[in-house]
């Protein structure tokens, strides 16, 4: 039996991974998954109950009792954390850096992996994360990795986080995504690599439309050949 492509995108905070998967999704009709949501929604589960990130027994307990799912609203694509909508309050500078946090856990890496996998294994799917292409979707049909320098990166996140009304400094937002980054690198669990086998494009001076071309070149052009279940 055929079955569409899974599409793994991994990269850092701000090299235009949220972006290009939701865009690549809709021109492919491939559903969008966005892992770090997942992350941010546990990060945001563990601050209301008061979790210390560092805690992995509670961490282990919560991802055992929590739900995930996306739903989408036309072209509006929303999180429920346990059935509420989470999608603003998962996205503040606060929950950027819980989601870093809790995400070393290797308990509720496991979880979400196991979401991630019953989420995507048949197919017709984009992935965006740290690890998709290297743990979670190995075997992926089409890896991307996509990078971009650290001031530009700190810079669009600077400018996505006041667009939404957010008093930010871009100096600041720079450093921490910097510091995130040093954090999702250096893990001990599922650490945020390049796979062999991904393709890397460095976005720094290119726009969306530009990239997301590249990408569906290359998705159509895997996309002839087939794949089976
Ligand atoms: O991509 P986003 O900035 O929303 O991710 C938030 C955090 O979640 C990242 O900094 C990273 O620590 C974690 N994450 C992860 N693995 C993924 C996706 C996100 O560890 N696949």
């Amino acid at each position: 039996m055929k079955r569409e492509l899974i599409v793994a995108i991994d990269g850092p905070s701000g090299s235009g991974k949220s972006t290009l998967s939701r865009l690549l999704a809709a021109a492919l009709n491939y559903i969008n998954i966005d892992t770090g949501a997942m992350y941010r929604s546990v990060g945001l589960a563990a601050h209301r109950g008061a979790i210390d990130p560092a805690d992995t027994q509670a961490l282990a307990e919560l991802c055992a009792r929590l739900t995930i799912e996306f739903v989408r609203n036309g072209a509006v694509e929303r999180v429920l954390l346990n059935g509420e909508d989470v999608s603003e309050a998962i996205r503040t500078p606060e929950m950027s850096l819980m989601a870093s946090r809790v995400s070393a856990c290797l308990a509720v890496r496991d979880a979400m992996g196991r979401l991630q996998r019953e989420m995507g294994n048949r197919g017709g799917v984009v992935l965006e994360g740290r690890d998709i292409g290297t743990v979670v979707f190995p075997q992926a049909e089409v890896k991307f990795f996509l990078l971009a320098s650290a001031a530009e990166r700190g810079r669009r996140r600077f400018e996505e986080l006041r667009a939404k009304g957010l008093q930010v400094d871009l100096q600041q937002t720079i450093a921490e995504v910097e510091q995130r980054d040093a954090a999702d690198c250096n893990r001990q669990h599922a650490p945020l690599l390049q796979a062999d086998d991904a393709l890397a494009i460095d976005t720094t001076t290119m726009t969306i439309e530009q990239v997301l071309q590249e990408m569906l070149v290359i998705v159509n052009k895997r996309r002839l050949q087939g794949c089976e279940a």
